[in-house]
């Protein structure tokens, strides 16, 4: 935790503004007073500062053993291992093994083999500049979502304020197909005609080299066979808007690790704890609105994504769902299990009405 805290950024607040005229709706302080009614910071990092922390706790683990360059192409359940070949043809053999391969999961297909994930209509462009470069006045020091008719874009600080991160996403026909940057330019303008012009001057700031189609899958309940489970993307697709889906497969992983120091090594019956446990919570930020997360949609300002007028009160619903604590094994399994070094301390009260006066007093 330490160490993740030395290369994230704790923002002021969390802001959601009016696309169209800039008018603050909401306002999630994510100071003092969120840590005393969360018990854990609200932080964001860089994607490779994160991964460098746990690419770093595991080489100094000895029980791990990183092999990079192994793009798996098969695997193979034999009752007591697992073995994966790889496309330089070496093979590789386990107790057990956890699929984390993301959205177009080779495992997926094999365990579920439900396809290509379904393209939802939108497209998401992400760019990080220097901060010197950032001339839009826009808060610095906060996330900020504007949420307008079809679109939105996030922005946040990174690296202790020396970046600048911004998303935009929008709805858009030509999601799938490619053009030149050109073309694309001239789709963003037309999308973002109506929106605040701090938000065309962020977008006119946005490298249109990385584009992507927003896709997502049906979701289901069971994501293991076998001694072979999926982790993250590969099990549950995320909805890109509530960001939480690497959030999500970290969880996925500290369950799991607790389901099999209970299970004691019984992989199979720690798949399905593990299952039981992540399925609620991963649904809830899941991607498909017409299945499963229409009222994170419908009750956010994001008004075009669903024809709803933003609510003030739902983006704050919508984040204390997110925020409720995970989903990992009860205290009394893990206190019961044969280590106790797994145990873990009683969770803090969610809400006290001393925190809640904190949370409406704290200022961005
Ligand atoms: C625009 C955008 C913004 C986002 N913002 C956030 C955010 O703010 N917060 C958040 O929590 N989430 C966010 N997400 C979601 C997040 O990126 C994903 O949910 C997360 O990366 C999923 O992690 P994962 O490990 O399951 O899969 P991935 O991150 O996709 O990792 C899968 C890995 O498996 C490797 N792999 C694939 N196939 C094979 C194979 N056959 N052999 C070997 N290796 C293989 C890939 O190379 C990759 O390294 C965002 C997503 C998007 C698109």
């Amino acid at each position: 935790m330490d160490e993740v805290l030395a290369v994230a950024d704790t923002p002021a607040a969390l802001l959601m503004l009016d696309a169209l005229d800039g008018k603050e709706l909401v306002r999630i302080p994510t100071g003092a007073s969120f840590r005393a009614r969360f018990k854990y910071p609200y932080v964001i990092v860089h994607r490779i500062d994160l991964h460098n922390v746990l690419l770093d706790a595991c080489r100094k683990s000895a029980a791990i053993e990183l092999v990079p360059q192994a793009m798996v192409t098969g695997f193979e359940d034999g009752g007591d291992n697992v073995s994966v070949s790889t496309a330089d043809g070496r093979t590789l053999t386990g107790a057990a093994l956890i699929a984390a391969d993301g959205l177009r999961s080779l495992f997926r297909q094999t365990l579920i083999g439900d396809g290509e994930p379904h393209p939802v209509g939108y497209a998401a462009l992400r760019t990080i500049v220097p901060m010197g470069e950032l001339k839009v006045d826009v808060p610095r020091d906060c996330v900020v979502l504007w949420g307008g008719p079809g679109y939105h874009v996030v922005h946040y600080p990174l690296r202790h304020g020396a970046e600048f991160n911004i998303v935009a996403v929008f709805r858009t026909t030509t999601h799938a197909e490619k053009a030149d940057a050109a073309t694309y330019r001239a789709e963003l303008e037309q999308t973002y005609r109506s929106a605040h012009p701090s938000m065309r001057e962020l977008n006119a700031m946005m490298d249109l080299r990385w584009r992507r189609s927003v896709a997502d899958r049906t979701p289901v309940r069971h994501w293991h066979k076998g001694n072979t489970v999926l982790l993250g993307d590969a099990a549950h697709a995320p909805l890109q808007s509530l960001a939480q889906g690497a959030c999500m497969a970290i969880e996925d992983g500290l369950c799991l690790a607790e389901t099999i120091h209970a299970a004691e090594r019984d992989f199979a019956a720690a798949f399905r704890r593990y299952e039981a446990l992540r399925l609620t919570r991963t649904r809830a930020c899941s991607s498909n609105p017409a299945r499963c997360g229409n009222r994170f949609i419908m009750s956010t300002a994001l008004r075009g994504m669903c024809a709803m007028p933003p609510s003030p009160h739902g983006m704050k619903r919508i984040y204390l769902t997110v925020w409720r604590g995970s989903t990992t094994v009860p205290e009394r399994e893990i206190t019961s299990a044969a280590n106790p070094k797994f145990a873990r301390p009683r969770r803090a009260p969610m809400r006290t009405s001393a925190s809640k006066a904190a949370l409406q007093s704290d200022t961005c």
